[in-house]
């Protein structure tokens, strides 16, 4: 090889030396009909020759397409310009035709074209795939997606090599049949026929090869017969698959596989496209129906590039600066064109398709291809494949759900189940005759319009005649109703009040819930309850009124207390007398109570504190009973204008224990049923037990269950869903929700298992619900459509009355027994105050006098106390004389004893008086005194 190099340097520089060096062309004949080939090979040739001394130039020709005639003469005129070699041109039989005179002048004619180069066309260098790897590529494929029966549809005879290996995979002694069926496409572009008749063959797997521009046809006429489907599945062989719009297709389920040679995205190839585009307007004097887009860069474009990179380079090592001497009519070869084509065939070039490189036969046999899928998101690549490695699956991106999922339902059409069961899906009342769709309206309704809206898809409703759910019977191992067609693919969603339960979770795919409710029981509304005799006990609560007597019995006693601590509570009973020898005390315990009873009764008594402190004390109880009254008589009122309520169930364990022989039952089969009879709770076992013994209490409907509750010849109760019984209570006015919610679950559409749509569904649902359109909707159907609302009257005002308990009226207490502290404070600084003086003015010791005080206080001796210190009264003397007494002695008798009790004195007078200010107004006294003698004489008492 390197020997081979060097004879060829020797050899050009020596025939360069004896002929003159002139322009170095390489010819070009294109009969493409466009501008493309043409600028590619310029923009490689002017890329290639940069900083060349003596760069070499293009010769192109443009012949009319297939006009072989014209080929042959461009190709004659272009060998007179002694080019090194010629590019194109495409049409087949042009192409053939140079090919021949190329080959018998032994000029290098380079091609891009996925045709069948064989071993005699010596003088081709052919950069397109080799047609035997490009066919293993596809059996790679066929054989790793594991089809057994395909069918190849392919355009024209020349593409058949390429199916070499494919179809050499029927011989194969894999162990396994492989069926293939051949269908050529006609002429023209109808190809429904052959479709068709694919179609009818059965056959759901095909490999298509034909060229870019029928492709785009060939898929559409494919969707319009009816054969590109979730079950269909397609290889596309050309190679420029990725710049056809696959938009249309992206959403039809099949699966269609393709390849590519070049990643449009890579910048080489972005800048390429820039150049063609330019040069394109520049040929084409700025035609810009000419040029490429983004993704359009097709493979012979870039071929050329690559082919003239490939043949500059060839020409540059091999130091060639003179071209073909030969001529059409000269009948001679050239001596050089057979060392340049095996040159190219050594060579190793970078080009936009990868490296250039061929084997050893001359053909490029070693390319590295990308593999692509159509995704719901557009194409992906999702694998390589060289001559080497074969298939190599590629770790892609993860796709983000929401793209993949909710693009994957646009423009599919659904076959959606729902039941008639208000208000999720119902008829519509009209006066006209509705179809499809337009028959039906309700939450479940309305809510799957949404969600086709979102996700762009198509469905039409199917009713569920017998409205069963779905439950699964554990002898037969099969499921029924909805669940069942759900399962069998008979449907692809199912969307009603369908609760998500775990079995049911097991065997099909739920959305997130739409939703949330628990069960619990419809039954009659609560009737009147009798008038109760002793209602008037309800306003206070027991709590209250224990609270409230033992204040009674407190505040007595405590005033009481402070009447014997007071000293201004200690009165002379006998006004007339002035030095009194003992004094007497209002607040006996009797008189106490007495008092407190007569406040509370609002009555009043006779009794009046006289002390600061016991003031203080009647004052706080007075207060307590102002606001006890008043709340007493406003609650009372309350009591007696609300009806009381019976109620002959407030739960399910009334429920269950059944007093009133209630019979109670829930839907059959229903999500409802199933948590009785699944639930480990004895008491829901009991319930269940109860319902299985009595199937005639289960029912087809929540319809049923309703007129069964509502029914006057039955006492039923109907264990159902929340949110349905909310709907049915704002409705029938005779009936209302009974206890709480006994679990908590969700309503969810129905899909497959695994289903794709779940993703997409589920979000749709939480973007509806963030939205408020769910709430929104809800309060549509419950509260406004079809009657809602019309026991909201009912409802109004319909709390009943509560007792008052001691949250509601404890401040009072508390205000009471601050007062009365503080009375009890109030109390002892009187009574010390005055022991004090007492101390002071009878010149005795304030201990003494305290303690003995206290002592009597303490011995709670009766509501008479003894004057422990008397002053002597002396007529207008003014003086005083102690006189002593034994602190716990009987009292001498006093002047004044057997005298009948002074007339009572008014109280506002007795109130002011004490003892000490008795005695000041001595004199005043003595008149009193004499007056009352005189009543004595006249009474007949001595
Ligand atoms: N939503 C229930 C279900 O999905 C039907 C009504 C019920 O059982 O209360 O089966």
């Amino acid at each position: 090889m390197q020997t081979s190099k060097l004879l060829l340097k020797c050899f050009t520089t020596t025939f360069c030396l004896l002929h003159v060096c002139g322009d170095k062309t390489i010819g070009a004949i294109f009969d493409d009909g466009t501008f493309l080939l043409e600028a590619a090979f310029n923009i490689a040739l002017t890329a290639a020759s940069e900083d060349q001394e003596n760069p070499f130039v293009p010769s192109v020709t443009r012949t009319p397409p297939g006009d072989i005639l014209e080929t042959e003469k461009a190709m004659c005129k272009l060998l007179e310009s002694n080019v090194f070699g010629v590019f194109g041109p495409t049409r087949k039989g042009s192409l053939q035709h140079i090919q021949t005179i190329a080959d018998f002048l032994e000029i290098p004619h380079i091609i891009v074209d996925p045709m069948e180069t064989q071993n005699r066309n010596w003088s081709v260098v052919n950069l397109f795939p080799h047609h035997l790897a490009y066919s293993q590529i596809f059996a790679d494929l066929i054989e790793l997606k594991g089809w057994t029966d395909f069918t190849i549809i392919y355009e024209g005879a020349e593409l058949l090599p390429f199916f070499d290996n494919i179809l050499q995979m029927q011989d194969l002694d894999t162990g396994q049949k492989i069926l293939i069926n051949i269908v050529q496409l006609p002429e023209g572009d109808d190809f429904r026929t052959q479709l068709k008749f694919i179609k009818k063959s059965g056959s759901v797997n095909y490999v298509i090869n034909c060229a870019r521009d029928k492709l785009p046809l060939v898929l559409e006429q494919a969707q319009q017969v009816g054969i590109m489907s979730d079950d269909h599945s397609y290889l596309i062989m050309n190679p420029d698959f990725q710049t056809i719009d696959i938009d249309p297709y992206k959403h039809g389920g099949s699966s269609i596989t393709g390849i590519r040679i070049f990643d449009p995205t890579l910048d080489s190839i972005q800048n390429f496209i820039k150049s063609l585009n330019e040069k394109v307007a520049e040929l084409s004097e700025n035609n810009i129906e000419n040029a490429i887009a983004e993704n359009g860069l097709t493979l012979d474009l870039a071929l050329v590039y690559d082919a003239v990179t490939l043949f500059v380079s060839t020409l540059n090592a091999m130091k060639l600066e003179e071209g073909s001497n030969v001529t059409c009519d000269g009948g001679e070869s050239w001596g050089y064109g057979s060392s340049i084509v095996n040159f190219a065939r050594t060579m190793e070039v970078d080009g936009l398709t990868g490296m250039i490189k061929f084997d050893e036969d001359g053909y490029r046999s070693d390319v590295e291809i990308d593999v692509l899928e159509v995704m719901s998101y557009g194409l992906d690549k999702v694998g390589t494949w060289s001559l080497e490695d074969g298939f190599t699956e590629v770790k892609r991106d993860v796709i983000p759900a929401e793209q993949e999922g909710s693009e994957s339902m646009k423009g599919k059409h659904f076959i959606v189940l729902t039941a008639l069961s208000a208000p999720y899906g119902m008829l519509k009342e009209s006066s006209k005759k509705l179809e499809g769709n337009d028959r039906y309206e309700g939450f479940g309704i309305e809510l799957f319009e949404e969600l086709a809206k979102i996700n762009e898809f198509n469905y039409t409703f199917d009713i569920q005649e017998d409205g069963v759910y779905g439950s699964y019977n554990s002898k037969t191992g099969k499921w029924n109703g909805m669940m069942e067609k759900i399962m069998d693919g008979r449907a692809d969603f199912a969307i009603t009040d369908l609760t998500i339960t775990a079995a049911r979770q097991k065997a099909v795919d739920f959305t997130s819930p739409f939703m949330n409710l628990g069960i619990t029981i419809l039954y009659k509304k609560p009737t009147k309850e009798p008038p109760d005799l002793f209602s008037f006990i309800s306003p206070f609560s027991m709590g209250v009124w224990g609270w409230l007597a033992g204040a009674f019995v407190g505040v007595s006693v405590l005033l009481f207390a402070l009447g014997r601590l007071a000293p201004e509570e200690w009165q002379n009973p006998y006004p007339c007398i002035e030095e009194p020898e003992t004094l007497d005390n209002q607040f006996t315990l009797a008189n106490s109570f007495w008092f407190t009873l007569g406040s509370v009764l609002t009555q009043g008594s006779e009794i009046a504190p006289i002390a600061v402190s016991t003031r203080m004390a009647g004052s706080m109880w007075w207060f307590f009973t102002l606001i006890m009254v008043s709340s007493y008589t406003a609650n009372l009122a309350a009591f007696l204008t609300v009806e009381s309520k019976f109620y002959a169930i407030k739960s399910v364990t009334d429920l269950a224990n059944n007093p009133y022989g209630i019979t109670y039952g829930a839907k059959k089969g229903g999500a409802t049923f199933s948590f009785f009879k699944e639930s480990d709770n004895l008491l829901y076992q009991k319930m269940y037990q109860y319902m299985e013994d009595h199937p005639e209490y289960q029912t087809a409907t929540n319809d049923e269950g309703l007129e069964r509750v509502k029914s006057d010849t039955e006492n039923y109760a109907f264990l159902m869903e929340s949110t349905s019984i909310e709907y049915m209570v704002e409705r029938n006015c005779d009936v209302a929700q009974v206890g709480g919610l006994l679990d908590s679950k969700g309503y969810g559409i129905a899909m497959k298992k695994n289903s794709p749509y779940r993703q997409p569904m589920s979000e749709s649902i939480l973007q509806l619900q963030e939205e408020g359109k769910l709430t929104r909707m809800k309060d549509k159907w419950w509260k406004e459509k079809r009657g809602g609302g019309a026991c909201a009257d009912d409802d109004a005002g319909g709390g009943e009355a509560q007792p008052l308990v001691l949250a509601n009226v404890g401040g009072v207490f508390i205000v009471l027994a601050v007062g009365s502290c503080m009375a009890v404070i109030c109390a002892f600084v009187e009574m010390v105050f005055d022991v004090w003086m007492i101390s002071h003015k009878m010149k005795v010791s304030f201990r003494e006098e305290l303690k003995a005080e206290l002592k009597f206080i303490l011995s709670f001796s009766g509501d008479t106390k003894p004057v422990r210190h008397r002053e002597s009264t002396g007529s207008g003397s003014g003086g005083s004389k102690k006189t002593e007494e034994k602190a716990d002695g009987d009292p001498e008798t006093p002047g004044s004893e057997g005298l009948p009790d002074p007339s009572p004195t008014p109280r506002s007078e007795r109130s002011g008086h004490s003892r000490h200010t008795l005695h000041s107004r001595r004199q005043s006294n003595a008149v009193q005194m004499a007056k009352m003698r005189k009543y004595s004489i006249r009474s007949g008492i001595n």
